[in-house]
């Protein structure tokens, strides 16, 4: 969530939007070098690809630099994009229950 009105959100956003593009279509190029073996688009999109990555994480540090800088009491717009850790909680440790609580 950008904040309306300001300038500076917009830009940063759209910076950060880009660079996200940018990151994943050079992920693709990559992939697709990696299929055909060509082991001198895998070396140059590597570097590409980490260059991009990094601009990326600049792109999305200067969102959290200036929202806690302008926007101090807006919630964080970027909880944790960058990691991809998926939740898989079990709760078989807790099986459902239906008795009464109480046995008379
Ligand atoms: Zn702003």
């Amino acid at each position: 969530m950008r904040n309306p009105g300001c300038p500076d959100c917009d830009r940063l956003w759209d910076a950060y939007r880009h660079a996200i593009m940018e990151h994943i279509q050079i992920g693709s190029k990559l992939q697709l070098a990696s299929i055909s073996q060509d082991l001198e688009a895998i070396k140059t999109l590597e570097v590409l690809s980490q260059a991009a990555e990094q601009s990326r994480k600049d792109a999305r540090q200067a969102i959290l630099n200036h929202e806690a800088g302008n926007h101090p009491e807006g919630p964080p717009s970027l909880s944790d994009e960058g990691s991809e850790s998926s939740t898989n909680e079990t709760n078989s440790d807790h099986p459902a229950d239906d008795r009464p609580p109480e046995q008379k």
